[in-house]
């Protein structure tokens, strides 16, 4: 893997668990730990600005994230000093990046949710978070050590959830017809990541046992299998499928996506590849006619780890076409 121990300075994203504090409540608690907000006005300054200013921030200073409410950013040095937040489920140590698949859900109360790779469960708790708890989550992964992991994150995080232990692409569709949206984030390269963390729940499960294989290589072989949980999503029907990976290859991402559509030349009239976030500086690679819909991340535009996000949004029925 590359990057891993990049020299880049870095940032501490951390996000508000909403299930177990509210705003105001972290930002006393951040006080009583003597962190002190630093201040800017959206309104006032650009993106870039906002960068700079993160990066200058001192070991007992924290901000308020230019994109997400919700995400709050610290002096890299500040990791040990949030612990106590962290155990006790107050905040998740999730980089920012993640957060664009769960923006791209586009969540709403109520809604039926599958996340059909949740372990260790950073996304699912996400989710939970921002809706409060107003919603059906299945939390499946076919790893059971993974699973068993993800059980015990999402409990102490307060997070309300259905789940299973299955490979999603033995899962039988029809157990689930009315699925509002259909989170993908199966396991991939970590390429895009720029330093990993040292939390275990942060492990992205990328079968690192397969060391020996060259990187193209091993890319190749995780590209079919994302295509493989693609493939077997669109059985699902549902609303909405998000499909992301913190790889920062187009052949784990793009590419993938192309090939889906080339291989069920039917899909165009049922799901519209959508930008779920027009504001979003970075965008997909590759000539696709569908790249500058996807959004992505790294370290260099927008201070994250890599990161892709694609959103197929069902059709209206009216407007499906014959096939
Ligand atoms: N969404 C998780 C989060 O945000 O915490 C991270 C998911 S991790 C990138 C990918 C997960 O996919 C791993 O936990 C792995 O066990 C799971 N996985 C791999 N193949 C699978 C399959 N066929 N069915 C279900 N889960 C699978």
């Amino acid at each position: 893997i590359e990057n891993e121990t990049s020299n880049d300075p870095w940032i501490r994203y951390i996000r508000i668990n909403y299930l177990k504090n509210s705003k105001t409540e972290l930002m006393k608690k951040l006080e009583q730990l003597e962190f002190k907000q630093r201040l800017y006005s959206k309104h006032d300054i650009q993106f870039d600005q906002f960068k700079t200013i993160a990066l200058s921030l001192a070991i007992d200073e924290y901000l308020i994230d230019y994109h997400f409410e919700d995400v709050f950013v610290f002096n890299d040095e500040s990791t040990k000093k949030l612990t106590p937040l962290y155990e006790d489920g107050s905040i998740a140590m999730q980089d920012k990046s993640s957060l664009l698949a769960i923006e791209a859900m586009n969540l709403e109360e109520n809604m039926i949710i599958m996340d059909a790779c949740a372990a260790p469960g950073m996304k699912t708790s996400a989710i939970a978070s921002r809706l409060n708890n107003s919603c059906t989550i299945y939390a499946n992964d076919k790893d059971k050590k993974r699973f068993n992991d993800m059980k015990i994150l999402l409990k102490r995080n307060g997070v309300r959830f259905k789940s299973s232990t299955e490979d999603f692409t033995q899962i039988d569709p029809t157990k689930y017809s009315n699925l509002d949206c259909l989170l993908l984030d199966p396991s991939c390269s970590g390429s895009g990541i720029n330093r990993r963390l040292e939390y275990t729940h942060q492990n992205h499960g990328d079968q690192s046992t397969e060391e020996n294989l060259n990187i193209k290589k091993r890319c190749e072989n995780l590209a079919k299998f994302q295509l493989a949980i693609l493939q077997s999503a669109i059985a699902f029907q549902a609303k909405r499928i998000v499909y992301c990976t913190c790889s920062k290859y187009q052949i784990e991402n793009e590419d993938v996506i192309e090939k889906l559509f080339e291989m069920n030349l039917d899909l165009k009239n049922q799901y519209e590849i959508i930008d779920p976030m027009p504001e979003w500086p970075l965008r997909g690679q590759g000539n696709y006619s569908f790249s500058l819909k996807c959004l992505r991340a790294d370290y260099e535009t927008t201070m994250t780890n890599g990161f892709f996000c694609c959103v197929l949004q069902r059709l209206q029925q009216q407007q499906q076409q014959p096939s």
